[in-house]
């Protein structure tokens, strides 16, 4: 076949492909609707700083820029949990060394888009919105944001990488019949907010973790930034007793931080402006199929698994994609009629999986990272992974840093161990003896 590809968005997923793509020899075009964001300021309010993880590094080595990358993230050990009366805790994510990063989405997405346009070759085409791709012709039709032209492209792949919302996928699932669509929003939204850097630039609060609020139906997360200071997000359900619609006035919002993030308020100089300035927005999982069109047109990243952020994953499966097709092109020998429908069953059931993953850990992260029997529960499960690691690695773990184990081993390995974990939870006077032999025996005989 010729080697001429479209990617559809210049996106976090879209850049990184190209790069593979390019490195392997194809001639990629790239249409982003968006200006060049190395010319101009993208806006306030959308997820600022992102968790990137070992499935996101490896994405990156494959390119040669995860050591760019690294000058510019801050490792996150555990979690920095702050109380309502003010007390914190600190609950490390792993063993000492292990750490999820903070990382600008924006400088990500710029060292990407700079790494395929000058040492790939890839052409990308910024304010060409996508309207409509016709798997037929192979041709994928845009008008320019600016002067309102269109252009249509005709290309041998293409690749929709245009994200959550992808137009993409929508003329897929309009022009395919049996083609299977569900998209999920959950009760809350979401708003970024500020911790700015105290004098000389000095972080306010610990620099190396990722700070949780937990309060039930909802909290507030921060990550650190490397100029000192720190993007809040308080994720609040949409209606309801503490909701985003009870928050209208500047008093309602100044009553409602001061009473549930009384330590974060005085480290908050623009709370109410930021509050009232920066959107409210939406969380929605997205679970489609197919993913693949006549072994010539394919989703990727946000485009096929829109999932929510509570697990981090949503880059970093996107990037793991991208290995994962990288792995098959070389397999297969650059035959397309095998790669993207073995692309396509690897990674649907990943997509899946990872999308109830990030669901349930919403409510891990914000109602049960405040509650004593879950961290003693935790607590007994890194004890026995220290003392028996090829017979327990913690779910948090599976999916964070063993970039080796599918999302969908994760979650089936994860709702065994939570089985057991019940059992063990249940045992009389766990809260004295979960350090005991009892309890590891307990453990191995239901391995
Ligand atoms: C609040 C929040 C926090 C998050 N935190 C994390 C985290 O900590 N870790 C993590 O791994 N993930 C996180 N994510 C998820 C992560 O942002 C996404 O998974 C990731 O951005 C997906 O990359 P993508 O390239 O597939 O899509 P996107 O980043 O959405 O890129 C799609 C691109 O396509 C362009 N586009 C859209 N429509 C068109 C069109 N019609 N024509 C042409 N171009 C188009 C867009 O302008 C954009 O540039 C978070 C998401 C949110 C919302």
């Amino acid at each position: 076949m010729n080697k001429n590809v479209n990617i559809i968005g210049a996106g976090l997923v879209g850049s990184l492909l190209s790069i593979y793509l390019a490195k392997k020899g194809y001639k990629v075009n790239i249409y982003e609707r968006r200006p060049d964001m190395r010319k101009t300021k993208m806006s306030a309010g959308k997820s600022i700083n992102l968790a990137l993880s070992d499935r996101g590094w490896r994405g990156l080595e494959g390119v040669g820029i995860a050591d760019d990358v690294r000058k510019i993230a801050i490792p996150m050990y555990g979690r920095f949990i702050h109380n309502r009366d003010g007390s914190t805790a600190f609950q490390p994510y792993g063993k000492k060394e292990q750490a999820i990063y903070s990382v600008s989405r924006a400088e990500i997405n710029m060292k990407l888009m700079d790494l395929a346009e000058r040492e790939a070759g890839v052409k990308i085409h910024f304010n060409e919105r996508c309207t409509a791709v016709d798997r037929v012709k192979m041709e994928a039709s845009f008008v320019n944001e600016e002067n309102k032209s269109t252009t249509v492209s005709s290309s041998d792949l293409i690749f929709g990488a245009d994200g959550a919302f992808a137009a993409s996928r929508l003329n897929m699932q309009l022009n395919n019949d049996r083609f299977e669509y569900n998209q999920h929003y959950i009760s809350a939204g979401y708003k970024e907010l500020i911790i700015p850097p105290g004098e000389g630039g000095s972080f306010l609060m610990e620099k190396n973790a990722l700070h949780i609020w937990p309060r039930g139906s909802f909290m507030m997360i921060a990550l650190p930034n490397p100029d000192g200071n720190f993007t809040c997000t308080l994720f609040l359900p949409f209606e309801g007793e503490k909701s985003f619609e009870k928050l209208k006035t500047r008093e309602d919002v100044t009553k409602f931080f001061n009473e549930e993030f009384p330590d974060a308020v005085p480290l908050m100089p623009t709370l109410l402006d930021d509050f009232f300035n920066n959107p409210t927005s939406s969380l929605v999982t997205v679970k489609c199929f197919p993913w693949v069109f006549d072994n010539k047109v394919a989703l990727i990243g946000d485009a096929a698994h829109a999932i929510v952020p509570f697990f981090g994953q949503g880059m970093n499966c996107g990037f793991e994609d991208c290995v994962v097709l990288n792995e098959l092109i070389t397999k297969h020998n650059e035959d397309w009629n095998k790669i993207l429908p073995e692309y396509q069953s690897l990674r649907k059931p990943d997509g899946d999986a990872i999308a109830d993953l990030a669901i349930a850990n919403f409510i891990e992260m914000r109602d049960k990272t405040a509650d004593p029997k879950f961290l003693l529960q935790k607590k007994i499960e890194a004890r026995f992974n220290e003392k028996y690691p090829d017979k327990w690695i913690p779910l948090y773990s599976m999916v964070t840093y063993s970039p080796h184990i599918r999302y969908s081993t994760a979650l089936k390995e994860g709702a065994r161990q939570e089985a057991i974990m019940q059992k063990i939870m249940a045992m009389p006077d766990i809260e004295k003896k979960w350090d005991s032999e009892e309890v590891e025996k307990e453990i191995l005989k239901h391995i």
